[in-house]
């Protein structure tokens, strides 16, 4: 608590290593930190892309049971370390110039090729609350760096939802049951898309967002992630 309030305070100390942060692009995250942050290359679920504990890679369960709508998804890392402070700094406190290193993480992700990037979209309440949508951001410098165009008015949030957490799959999946919505369908239709979002951990959202994007006529959804974050 006091830890990090002092990092807010003082920006200068590197809130992984606590040890005084140079001047950098990511800052306040230190160049060693920074440069410390690797992709998970552990075995992992091949459509969902969730960390599997088995020594190979193989269909999760949940997948097997519930075919998600897209095609696969990748996450760079762990939802831990450095990765997991950047992501909270940008999120959370408002650091946008991570955006920039952040994005150029997403870009090292083996994906297919793309016609467009959507971000996952906040509701307008939260989007109040949080004055900008970090998915939306990393989308605009994805797409850039993908020399394509990012599309932000075709998902829409138009149902507010409660927190997921505690949540059984099943209310989970209710919970999320008809909060997105497409707009612009002419835009998207028989294109491929990169759906991105910052952190998936039960892939509830991005299930649903891959479920309507489909629904009006995308031809392949591929979710991108910055992390993996662990369940329970
Ligand atoms: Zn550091
Ligand atoms: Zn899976």
């Amino acid at each position: 608590m006091l830890n990090s309030f002092l990092n807010i305070l003082f920006p200068e100390t590197c809130p992984v290593c606590k040890r005084p942060a140079k001047d950098h692009k990511t800052a306040p995250i230190c160049a060693d930190c920074w440069q410390a942050i690797s992709p998970y290359e552990g075995p992992m679920c091949r459509k969902c892309g969730r960390p599997l504990v088995s020594d190979v890679s193989a269909t999760c369960g949940e997948c097997l049971e519930d075919e998600p709508a897209f095609t696969y998804a990748r996450s760079f890392g762990l939802y831990e370390g450095a990765l997991k402070k950047a992501i909270n700094l940008f999120k959370f406190h408002g650091i946008k110039r991570l955006s920039k290193p952040l994005s150029d993480i997403i870009l090292s992700i083996d994906m297919p090729e793309v016609d467009t990037v959507i971000p996952v979209p906040l509701h307008k309440k939260r989007l109040r609350q949080r004055e900008f949508n970090q998915s939306a951001l990393l989308a605009k410098y994805m797409a850039k760096g993908l020399g394509i165009e990012a599309k932000f008015d075709c998902l829409v949030k138009t149902r507010d939802t409660a927190p997921q957490v505690g949540l059984n799959s099943h209310d989970r999946r209710k919970n999320m049951k008809k909060a997105f919505q497409v707009r612009n369908s002419e835009l998207i239709e028989g294109k491929d898309i990169a759906l991105l979002d910052d952190v998936v951990t039960t892939g509830t959202t991005v299930r649903e967002c891959s479920n309507v994007l489909k629904k009006a006529g995308a031809e392949n959804v591929y979710v991108i992630t910055l992390a993996h974050g662990m369940m329970d």
